[in-house]
Formats: C-alpha cells, structure tokens, sequence
C-alpha cells in the first residue's frame, strides 16, 4: 500500500464500513475504506435479518429499493415452544426480510466510487502526531498512512476500539450456526418467521421466496466445536446431533441445506454497562458497528445498529465537521469534536438498551437453572414490556 495522506479513513469493509462510507458519500464526503482480507468479504455469514430500523436506515443510504427487490417480506412471526407445544402468533411491526449478506455487501459497495476500498490492509496501531493532531495508522505489511479523521468499523475484535481503552469483548455460552436451504419443489413454511425454543437452543427459520430458506441454530457451545469451525460437514453433523430432538422438518432442513452456506461462530458482545461508560471517540478517532457494540444474534440487531450508526455518524460530520473549500468538502477538525460528541449522545443510549435486551435474552437462553431463567425472563419483562419495541426506533435523515 502507498503511504500517504487521507481526509477520512475507515477501518474494515463489512457492513457497517461500507455503509459509513456511502453515508459519507452521499454528503459529499470522500473516504477510503481500508480492508485486511485480499477481496470483498461477501461470502460469509448467509444472511441476516433486517427490522423496520434497519430499512429505514437502508432508505437513508439509498440502497433499500434494490434490496427489497431480493427477497419476500415476512409478516408475522410464529413462536413455539417445544418444551410444552405452545405457539403465539405475533403481527410484525413495519417491515421485515431476511437479507443475504453478500447482496447487502455487494450493493453498498456498487453504491462507492471506484477504488474506495484498499484491499489487504490490516490496520495494527494507532498513533497521534502531537503536533498536528493528525492519526499516524500503521498496517501488518509496515506501512502507514495519515488520517485526518479515523472511522473503526473493525468487528467484535477491533483494534481502534483497543486504542480508545475499550474493555475487551466478552464471549456467551452459546454459539450460532447459520445456513440456507433451498427446495427445489417448493417449501411448504407460511411467509413466517419460524422461532423454534427447546430447552437452550433456539432455531429460527425466515423464507427468503418460495424456495429458500435462512436458517439459523443458537445452542450452548461444547469445547468439541472447536474442531468443527472450519469444515462445514462437521458443522452440519454436529448441528444435526444438537436438534436430534426436534421436529422432522427442521431436521430435513438442516440435513438438506447448502454444504456451503454453513457457518458457526462464537457468540461475541460488549457488556452493557461497558457501553454506558466507555469512550466512543477521542479527537479524531471514533467508533461504530460490532466495533462498538457487539451483540449477541438474539435480536436480530446488530447489523441494523450499525447501519444506524453510519447515518447518523454522516449526518452529524456533515453538520458540525465540514468546510467549504473551493468546490470540494473538507473536514475541519475544530468541529469534529461537537460532532463526535452528538454522535455518541445520540447512540449511547440506543445501543445500550439494544445491547441490554440482547444480553438478556441470550443469559435467558443459556440459563441452566430455574432460577436463573425467572429472574432473567422477569429482568427482560420488566424493562422491556413491548415485544419488538426496539424496531420502531427512527435513526433519521442523513
Ligand atoms: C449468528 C449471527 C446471526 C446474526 N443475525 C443478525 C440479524 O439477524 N440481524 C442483524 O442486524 N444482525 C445480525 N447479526 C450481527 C451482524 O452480522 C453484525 O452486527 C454485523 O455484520 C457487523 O458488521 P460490522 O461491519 O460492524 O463488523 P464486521 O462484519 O465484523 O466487519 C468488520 C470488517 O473489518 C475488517 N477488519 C477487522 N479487523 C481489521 C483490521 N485490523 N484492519 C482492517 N480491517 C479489519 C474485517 O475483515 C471485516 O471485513 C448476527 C451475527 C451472528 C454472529
């Protein structure tokens, strides 16, 4: 990579640092988005679900139509629980659809001038040149650029969340197993989202048309899983070993989904009470996505906040952090700190509470004890009586 100077850096191509920078763009803001993996990474992870707040902020980046265009919309949900066979039909607030990863990836990267993102740049360190206030970024291959304004949009592991002293990420006691089944003949699954509980596991399913389906399997991690992260075979046996006790479709659908859209992964999230008072930027160095906020897959948030946080990251640099000059935008650092500032007064609260209902849900799936399971079901009632009213949340214009 070329050393050199940039207005604006982020770290990490994943959802929430390609939707940062098409935030920015829109505004007229240039940006380079610097990647460790050698290519696009939109062959991982199947697919995720998208709430109402979610889109919302899709419509903001200008991308939604596209994507709407992809998939069926699911309009209510059906929960049954295995243990006792009951069953509760839910109305889904505004709009929800299951979205394959690699469309949204692919279609906040087509929405990016040319050459935006810098492929094989593992971001190792973060400095500040005390003169000029300005951030010295040092990559894995040794070389090192200056940023005017750092964005780390990294992942549950980031390293620009480190240099802003954030505690390190804790690790739940269950994983997540995802995949896609197709049907060539058609499924029989009402356009529904599926949500299967059994004592700790939990299975969800959401058509994605008449013929595919998003699944995905959250159960307790045994250290055996270690052996399986990398061969999706093992994962499908194991997976079907842990719903042994399910019902036969959901078995059929595990057993005959794509070898090649299985995945697992350990369950990563920021403690809530480390997001209440943990830094969200220092100077010109600022965070966003799991970056910030990892969460569990329990509520099916953390890609939606972390598009939320790309509007509103944009809105605010663009009111408080700008300056004409010539034809062109420019950062002006003097007002980056304001902006900054209303970014992380404006999330903080929002992510804790969607962190705290997660955190929640997921100790009251892993719980082993009775007792536990009340206390965390009465915990979650208490502070969160309206089922889904996390989705309503409006993160505004860009
Ligand atoms: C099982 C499961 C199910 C989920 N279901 C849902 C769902 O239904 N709905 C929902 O909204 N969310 C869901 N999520 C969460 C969602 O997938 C994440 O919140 C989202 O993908 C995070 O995006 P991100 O861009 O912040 O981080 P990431 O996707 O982790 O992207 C980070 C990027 O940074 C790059 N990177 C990392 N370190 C460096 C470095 N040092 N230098 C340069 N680049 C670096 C990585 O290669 C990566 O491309 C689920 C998660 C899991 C695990």
């Amino acid at each position: 990579m070329d050393d050199g100077e940039y207005e604006v850096v982020i770290i990490g191509a994943g959802i929430c640092g390609l939707a940062t920078a098409v935030a920015l763009h829109r505004k007229g803001i240039k940006s380079v988005v610097m990647e460790k993996s050698e290519s696009l990474r939109n062959d991982t992870g199947t697919a995720i679900g998208i709430w109402q707040n979610g889109w919302r902020a899709l419509d903001q980046l200008g991308v939604a139509d596209s994507l709407r265009s992809t998939v069926i919309p699911i309009h209510r949900e059906r929960i049954v629980s295995l243990d006792d066979g009951k069953e509760q039909l839910i109305s889904i607030n505004g709009e929800f659809r299951a979205l394959r990863r690699k469309d949204i990836i692919d279609t906040l990267f087509d929405a990016l001038p040319p050459a935006t993102v810098k492929f094989g740049c593992q971001l190792e360190s973060i400095n500040t040149d005390t003169d000029t206030a300005k951030s010295v970024l040092r990559f894995l291959d040794g070389s090192s650029i200056i940023a005017k304004v750092v964005i780390g949009c990294d992942g549950g592991n980031s390293v620009v969340a480190n240099y802003l002293n954030l505690k390190p990420t804790k690790i739940f006691s269950l994983c997540g197993v995802r995949g896609f089944t197709n049907y060539p003949n058609g499924h029989s699954f009402d356009h529904e989202f599926g949500l299967f509980r059994k004592d700790n596991i939990l299975v969800g399913r959401i058509p994605m048309d008449d013929n595919m389906v998003y699944w995905f399997c959250a159960h307790p991690y045994l250290p055996e899983d270690e052996r399986t992260w990398e061969s999706p075979e093992l994962i499908r046996r194991s997976t079907l070993e842990v719903l042994s006790a399910h019902p036969q479709e959901i078995e059929e659908m595990i057993k005959n989904a794509d070898i090649n859209s299985f995945s697992l992964a350990r369950l990563r999230y920021r403690t809530p009470w480390d997001l209440l008072t943990g830094t969200f930027y220092k100077g010109a160095v600022v965070v966003a996505g799991d970056a910030l906020h990892v969460m569990g897959p329990f509520l099916g948030q953390g890609g939606s906040a972390g598009l939320e946080d790309s509007v509103v990251l944009a809105r605010h640099i663009t009111q408080k952090g700008l300056k004409q000059v010539g034809n062109e935008r420019k950062i002006m650092v003097e007002g980056l700190g304001e902006a900054f500032n209303m970014y992380a007064k404006q999330r903080r609260m929002r992510v804790l509470r969607l962190s705290l209902e997660t955190y929640l849900t997921g100790m009251l799936l892993g719980a082993t004890s009775r007792l536990k399971k009340v206390m965390y079901f009465m915990v979650l009632s208490f502070l969160f009586p309206i089922k889904n009213g996390h989705v309503d949340y409006d993160c505004g214009s860009l």
